[in-house]
């Protein structure tokens, strides 16, 4: 908007209008006559310079009030708070501010008298300022750059964090260095790993239509210097070999003089090139114009390598997402599949036994009705982590008791108990009802427990305790088994993995660390993750682990 201040100031009025207009506080008559106000004090291009020209007897008054802070004796604080807002460089920004403070003059005698003293006196503190800037620019440098460089260059670090939008920052970066080295363009080429090609990625001032527009690897002399790692300063564009004539002819763009610097990240590896083309000055570009550019183009060069591997990790990341998901979709798919032909199995089985209830081939049917009961627990496993790690789950919520849940599992688990010798504690008197998903929340508690059995001695003790908690019920899983190392507690929800080796247990049973398949943590997270909480856990190697989470109690008021 300032750059093209003389233009936009249509695009302003217009604005005014509608936000005026949009808040609902003024009439449509008002509107317009602000917005008349607006184009009655434009700026207008004028050989001198942008000016502000009043056309009615009113935009006298309007333009000697808009511009009176040039005769304002804080002008000088704000000027410098507006430079710092639009973080341009003092030399540039005070030079255009003295170009506009000369042209304008007051039109109306209150103005002349309360205002222009103090705006003469403005003016000439803007020039000894000026003067001040330029002395001390020609004075003082550092390694070949001079101060005031050297001061853009502190600052660019700072440009360059402040957004994460990497192509705003570098364009914004190339436009305050064409202010800079006042130059006509300025181009970033990336290399393109796939391909080697290279990429006009980012250009300021020159064709933008070229961005994105790619060469092959070694063209021009971008790709000289991207192949040297060498600087290139030429001010004879047109007789250097390595120039590559058609971008210019295609883009309609005539290069007179260049400098192209390697973007160089780690010492010496290269991700593209920084170029600038045509200075204003009509010596050409000198030789700390180069060293400036190659300072710039070192910031520059770690700042986009740090957007590359950051969008490599978050395309990693997505893929690694995806294809989990399709695991999961996968196996879920799978699980479904082999369900019926097993549950045919089963009730096939189950008839045979019947049939040989008294015969000498018992054992055998007892053991295919055993092997199939385990395959369908196996499946069952599977089914449940796809079912409840879906996005689009949705909960059946009601009021029930954990009691029932607690004494269900009690039924269901009551023979592997009785025969591992191991104790089951109920620990929930007086536990109110919660609100959750029933069917859902005993997937959870009985993954839990049949965890604590798995890794609890035989002649151990299991307690399922439901303790009311400030709204919430806590539902804790308690053994005295194995425990878990410190350093495996996070690992041990994710999804296929198991502490000890697949080949000491044998899945599908409860034999003591017999292990499963490694879902059955997974399968409770998403459980519990679907309804707003999550499991945690306690636990010490040798004395036993206690899993536990919160649901909310029922409102029975
Ligand atoms: P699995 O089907 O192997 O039990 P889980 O996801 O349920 O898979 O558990 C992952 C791992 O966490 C188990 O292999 C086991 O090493 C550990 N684990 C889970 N619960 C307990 C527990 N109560 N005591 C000791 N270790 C446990």
């Amino acid at each position: 908007f300032i750059e093209r201040r003389v233009s936009n100031e249509g695009i302003g009025a217009e604005r005014a209008k509608k936000q005026m207009y949009e808040c609902g506080e003024y009439t449509q008559k008002e509107c317009d006559l602000v917005h008349q106000m607006i184009l009655d004090t434009a700026l207008v291009e004028t050989p001198v310079g942008p000016k502000q020209i009043a056309t009615t007897p009113l935009s006298n008054y309007l333009l000697d009030a808009d511009l009176a802070n040039f005769g304002r004796r804080d002008f000088f604080e704000r000027a410098e708070a507006q430079r710092k807002e639009i973080s341009q460089s003092e030399d540039i920004f005070y030079q255009k501010t003295l170009e506009l403070v000369q042209v304008h003059s007051f039109f109306t005698t209150a103005a002349k008298v309360l205002r222009n003293p103090q705006k003469n006196k403005n003016i000439a503190k803007l020039q000894r300022k000026l003067v001040a800037m330029r002395h001390a620019g020609e004075q003082l440098n550092y390694y070949g750059v001079s101060l005031d460089r050297l001061g853009f260059l502190t600052q660019l670090p700072v440009l360059i964090n402040s957004s994460l939008v990497t192509r705003e920052i570098i364009g914004r970066s190339l436009h305050l260095l064409n202010e800079r080295l006042v130059c006509e363009a300025s181009t970033i080429f990336l290399i393109v790993p796939e391909t080697n090609e290279i990429e006009f990625w980012a250009l300021k001032g020159g064709t933008a239509e070229l961005s994105g527009q790619r060469l092959p690897g070694g063209t021009g002399i971008a790709g000289w210097v991207i192949n040297n790692k060498q600087s290139v300063l030429t001010n004879d564009v047109a007789n250097d070999p390595r120039f590559f004539k058609k971008v210019d002819a295609d883009a309609g763009f005539i290069t007179n003089a260049m400098i192209c610097v390697p973007l160089l990240v780690r010492g010496d590896q290269v991700i593209g090139a920084l170029q600038l083309l045509n200075p204003e000055n009509e010596s050409g570009f000198v030789h700390e114009d180069m060293l400036f550019a190659e300072h710039v183009g070192r910031h520059l060069a770690l700042s986009l390598e740090n957007a590359q591997l950051i969008e490599k990790l978050k395309k990693q990341h997505r893929e690694l997402a995806l294809l989990d998901k399709r695991r999961t979709e996968l196996s879920g798919l799978i699980a479904h599949e082999f369900r019926t032909p097993i549950n045919v199995i089963q009730s096939a089985a189950e008839l045979i036994a019947m049939q040989h209830e008294n015969s000498k081939d018992r054992s055998l049917v007892r053991l295919m009705i055993n092997g199939v009961a385990r395959l369908v627990q196996l499946i069952d496993q599977v089914r449940d982590l796809s079912v409840s790690s879906k996005s689009d789950l949705e909960l059946q919520v009601e009021t029930f008791l954990l009691q029932d849940v607690f004494a269900t599992l009690v039924d269901c688990f009551e023979t592997i108990i009785t025969n591992r010798k191991l104790q089951l504690v109920i620990d929930a008197p007086e536990c109110p009802a919660v609100r959750a998903d029933p069917a859902l929340i005993l997937v959870a508690i009985k993954n839990l427990l049949a965890n604590a059995i798995r890794y609890t001695p035989d002649n151990g003790t299991i307690i399922l305790k439901a303790l009311p908690r400030a709204g919430m019920v806590e539902i804790s899983v308690i053994d005295t088994g194995i425990g878990i190392a410190e350093d495996q507690v996070d690992v041990i929800f994710q999804k296929f993995y198991e502490v000890q080796s697949i080949y000491e247990h044998s899945s599908g049973t409860f034999e003591f660390k017999s292990g499963g398949l490694g879902l059955g943590l997974p399968t409770v997270q998403s459980i519990l993750k679907a309804h707003g909480t999550s499991v945690q856990v306690d636990s010490t190697v040798g004395k036993g682990s206690r899993f536990y989470f919160s649901l909310p109690q029922a409102d029975l008021s």
